[in-house]
This record gives structure tokens, C-alpha cells and sequence, in this order.
């Protein structure tokens, strides 16, 4: 049983699709130093589901980051694929609860359905391509989960999903209007990563989630899975808004190679890389370590819109002067 004096803890989870840049490892570093802050365990959790996109090397090469930074954790590395059990279960209980059913519907058969039926030109709506109507939601649901080749996907339900959010406020969202029925088990035989994260956060005894706020929304949906499989207590969220490159778009491959590995490799050093964050943070911009972060990270200094990646923050980070 839960209780107030239940220890805190929070996870970080990497994806190996990629290598870590300058934005993730900010928010990574900001969750480190608000778990050190707290007295929080750490959990590092690999999430691979998304294997065809899984690079191979980066597992490691994003736990070395982390480490190269100063960050260390209580907990892991667990790796995600390695024991999918939890989430089939959990599957299973939906699916005894009349609360998932297999669809078989193509994207494209999903966004003509979800076509304005008195609209002028009858054009699908790949806008929104994830958003599933409800109204190709079955009457009849299967009270068993099988492994046919079909995504499985959640009865969502109607309504606004509400809570506060530690970092970004107030939040509200309609997930049946928006995107419809979740997604729960793909047609590759794998947990979808809404579901898995919601598994993983509750049986890893997870109760503080720092992620980017790209998230914001994807923490409805989990609520509701939460609720849907009756588990407690919820977390509490904490989104942090992301880091973008001068056009204001996410920071990517378009905005040069941010890649931490490579600033690595150029000579920047740890120290100036964490000065960097700081900055980002609403601190001085000066050189110091994880721990020397942690000290003077204040949550209310950190600036509540992107965080823009400047030719002068690359310059800065690229030079050794102070
Ligand atoms: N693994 C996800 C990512 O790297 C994070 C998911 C989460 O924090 O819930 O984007």
C-alpha cells in the first residue's frame, strides 16, 4: 500500500533512437538535480520498444553521456525489451475489463473515417492522422487479449482529463476529442510506449516524471491507462519546455550537430557543457559540475518558454572563454 512516506522517486529514461543532444541531456540534467534536490531516487530505464529505430551502440553511448556529465542513478540501467510480461498482463486485465479491442484499420482507412462527413471536399484528414473517431469503436469487445496481428487499443473515455502540472500549471485535455482510443499493443507484438510507461513508472515504484513538455499532452493519456487499470498513486508530473534552434523549431539535425557525443569529442569538457544548461536554467552562465547544478538549480528561475539554442550559446560552448 501507498503511503505519504512512500519514498520518492523519479526514472530517466533515454531512447537509443538516436544520440543524446543539448536539449534532452538540459532535461535529463534539470530532472537529476531536482531528484538530488529532493533526496528522490533515480532509476535509469532504457526505453527501446521502438526497436527498428534503436541504434545499435547508443545504450551505451547515452548511459556514457550521462555519466561523463556527472549524473548517477540507484536504480538500473533496466532496459525496456528486456521483460514484457508486466505490460501483456496488464493487457490482459484491460482486456477482462471490456476496456481494449483489436483493430485492424490502416492509417489511412483511420483518418477517411475521421473525415467531417459534411465536408465540401471529401479529403481524409492526415492532419491528425492519429486521431482514431469513435465511431469505429466495435460494441462488441473481446474479454480475452490474443496476439492476432492488430493494434490493440484502449476504451477511451469521454470527457476532460485535468491535473496540475508541478512545472507547467494547470492542464487540461480532451484525450477521446483529440486522439480518440489509445493505442495499448501494436501489431508488432510490442506494448505501445503509452502503455509502457505507464507499467513501467508504477511497478518501478516511480512517483516525480521530469520530461519535455512534447509530453504534456501523452500524460492524459497515461492518466487515463492509470485509471483504467486502477493502479495509484499517480505521479506527479513536472514538464519543462523544450530547447529550439533560432527558427524555433525543436532542436534537430537541421540546427547543425548538437550531439553531445561530438561536442565531446571536439574537446568541450563536461564543466562547460553543464555552464551551458545553466544558462538555460535562468543561472549566470559559468562553468560547474552536476553537483555544483543541483546546488544552485531554482525551479523558479527556470524560464517557462523555449529555450533558444543561440550561435552565441555555440560559440560560448566551443570556446574555453569565460
Ligand atoms: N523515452 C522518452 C524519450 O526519450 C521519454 C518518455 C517519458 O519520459 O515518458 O523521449
Amino acid at each position: 500500500m501507498a503511503s505519504e512516506a512512500t519514498k520518492r522517486k523519479t526514472r530517466l529514461a533515454p531512447s537509443p533512437t538516436g544520440a543524446l543532444h543539448l536539449g534532452n541531456v538540459r532535461t535529463f540534467l534539470v530532472n537529476w538535480a531536482l531528484a538530488r534536490q529532493g533526496g528522490w531516487d533515480i532509476v535509469l530505464r532504457v526505453e527501446d520498444l521502438d526497436t527498428p529505430r534503436t541504434k545499435p551502440g547508443a545504450i551505451d553511448e547515452s548511459i556514457e553521456i550521462l555519466e561523463w556529465l556527472g549524473m548517477d542513478w540507484d536504480e538500473g540501467p533496466t532496459i525496456q525489451t528486456d521483460d514484457l510480461s508486466p505490460h501483456r498482463r496488464a493487457v490482459e486485465q484491460l482486456a477482462r475489463a471490456g476496456l481494449v479491442y483489436p483493430c485492424e484499420l490502416t492509417r489511412t482507412q483511420i483518418a477517411e473515417a475521421a473525415t467531417a462527413p459534411h465536408g465540401l471536399e471529401n479529403t481524409p484528414d492526415m492532419s491528425n492522422p492519429s486521431r482514431f473517431p469513435i465511431e469505429l469503436r466495435p460494441d462488441e469487445r473481446p474479454t480475452v487479449f490474443t496476439d492476432v496481428e492488430a493494434n490493440w487499443r484502449f476504451v477511451t473515455p469521454a470527457g476532460d482529463v485535468e491535473f496540475e502540472d508541478a512545472f507547467a500549471g494547470a492542464q487540461r485535455f480532451d484525450v477521446l476529442e483529440n486522439i480518440g482510443d489509445i493505442v495499448v499493443w501494436t501489431k508488432q507484438g510490442h506494448p505501445s510506449y503509452q502503455l509502457a510507461v505507464v507499467v513501467d513508472d508504477h511497478r518501478q515504484g516511480v512517483t516525480d516524471v521530469v520530461r519535455g513538455d512534447d509530453l504534456l499532452d501523452s500524460a492524459a493519456r497515461q492518466l487515463l491507462l492509470y485509471r483504467g487499470l486502477g493502479l495509484t498513486p499517480e505521479p506527479r508530473y513536472f514538464h519543462l519546455p523544450l530547447v529550439v534552434g533560432a527558427d524555433g523549431r525543436r532542436l534537430a539535425k537541421r540546427h547543425g550537430d548538437t550531439r553531445v557525443v561530438r561536442c565531446r569529442a571536439s574537446g568541450v569538457r563536461a564543466e562547460r557543457m553543464i555552464g551551458l544548461m545553466a544558462s538555460w536554467c535562468g543561472l549566470a552562465r559559468a562553468e560547474m559540475d552536476a553537483e555544483g547544478f543541483a546546488g544552485a538549480l531554482e525551479v523558479d528561475k527556470i524560464p517557462h518558454k523555449p529555450i533558444v539554442f543561440t550561435g552565441e550559446d555555440e560559440a560560448w560552448l566551443m570556446s574555453n572563454e569565460s
